[in-house]
């Protein structure tokens, strides 16, 4: 029988979080085998928007969510590269004055948590910020220094780095099979079987399927979101903007493109990983772009895509210890996890490293699940 081969650890899936964990355990000076299934990045890392946010963060993820947006303003310093990073506001508008309330409650139970990015403005300066937004606006919610990445050439430098540090990427080769050895996981993938004393489960909307090989039962539901892009426009945005009584989500690019989107769902087969767009929902989220920039009623989409991601009940992600001593999660970012992705293996880098939790992570424990 041909021996396993060693490692000091595995990654199961080549998303960005588990490119980054492969970076940030290599910069430790750890053997890493990462094993990806199709291609590195093939699925929501590639095709998502690129939002940089702080806005809207559910209140646990706020801490990460800053430390992350640091690392962005300095990406270079991390993977020889800059991702296309842009530093942009960040504005979610009001469309009534209920809507309007509404934003004014979440930035004060910010502040009484301690936070202050997200400012408030009226009416007024909103059509200022946004002479191209709907008159009907009466205000906005705005966060100054977020920003966007382009999420293709941040998987590029990711992959890159990660190949230059030593780690060893295998693509196309799907984890089947995980078992305990002398308190090792053995980890079957394609014809070879790995061994390592740590294991991490970075398989995304497949998170589920590799956590129960590892032993826990973690309900996640894969999604296919949907992104379209439309021809050239003159440039009037340079703020990423949303809005709090729709679900929108929407950029102008350099090249005068507009990036339309808000997590409107596709059609998938998580087990062919086949996806299919759903026109009717295009529609809903074109018509959600018409209302709130009406100068888009006649500009023409030229493409829409979909993203396989793994949503959890409270669409918060999973990070940190399995139940079985040395395996780790760290999947399901619930349709915003691209932002977290350069610090989300630093997190798990400490766990493994220094045994030590620097991060305030208890809100993403497995346990919520599986208690
Ligand atoms: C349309 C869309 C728009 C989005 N917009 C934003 C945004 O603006 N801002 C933001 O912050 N986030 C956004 N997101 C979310 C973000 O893209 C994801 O949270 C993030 O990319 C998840 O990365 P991941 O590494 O966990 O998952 P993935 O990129 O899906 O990687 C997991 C990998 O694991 C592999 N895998 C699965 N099973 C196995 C197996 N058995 N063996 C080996 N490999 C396996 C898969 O093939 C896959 O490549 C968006 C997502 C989508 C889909």
């Amino acid at each position: 029988m041909r021996r396993a081969r060693a490692a000091d650890v595995v990654i199961a899936g080549g998303g960005l979080h588990g490119l980054s964990a492969a970076i940030h355990l290599a910069n430790a000076k750890l053997r890493v085998v990462l094993l990806e299934k199709d291609r590195v990045g093939r699925h929501a890392s590639s095709a998502n928007a690129g939002g940089v946010r702080r806005l809207g963060r559910a209140i646990p993820e706020i801490p990460l969510a800053v430390a992350a947006l640091d690392l962005w303003h300095n990406i270079e310093n991390l993977v020889d590269d800059n991702c296309g990073f842009q530093q942009s506001s960040q504005i979610k508008v009001a469309e009534d004055l209920v809507e309007f309330a509404a934003l004014e409650q979440r930035s004060k139970t910010l502040r009484d948590a301690g936070y202050f990015h997200e400012e408030i403005i009226d009416g007024n300066m909103l059509h200022q910020l946004l002479p191209q937004v709907a008159k009907h606006c009466v205000g906005s919610m705005v966060v100054r220094g977020d920003g966007h990445a382009d999420p293709f050439a941040t998987v590029k430098a990711f992959h890159s780095k990660a190949i230059s540090l030593g780690v060893e990427v295998r693509e196309g080769a799907p984890v089947t099979q995980i078992t305990r050895a002398e308190g090792n996981w053995l980890v079957q993938a394609d014809t070879t079987c790995f061994e390592a004393p740590i294991l991490i489960n970075a398989a995304g909307a497949w998170g589920g399927e590799i956590a129960a090989m590892m032993g826990d039962l973690i309900p996640i539901e894969a999604q296919a979101l949907m992104l379209m892009i439309t021809e050239r426009i003159a440039p009037f945005l340079s703020s990423v903007v949303g809005a709090q009584g729709r679900a929108l989500s929407f950029k102008q690019f350099d090249n005068g493109t507009v990036l339309i989107g808000g997590a409107y769902k596709g059609h998938v087969d998580i087990r062919t990983g086949r996806t299919a767009l759903n026109m009717k929902q295009l529609a809903a989220n074109a018509h959600a772009a018409i209302t709130v920039f009406p100068l888009m009623r006649n500009v023409r989409v030229i493409r829409a895509w979909t993203g396989i991601e793994g949503v959890t009940k409270d669409r918060l992600p999973i990070i940190g210890p399995a139940s079985e001593k040395g395996g780790f999660h760290l999947f399901g970012f619930s349709a915003h996890g691209f932002a977290l992705s350069p610090l989300s293996g630093r997190i798990i880098a400490d766990l493994i490293c220094s045994n030590q939790n620097n991060w305030p992570t208890e809100a993403f424990s497995h346990a919520r699940f599986t208690a």
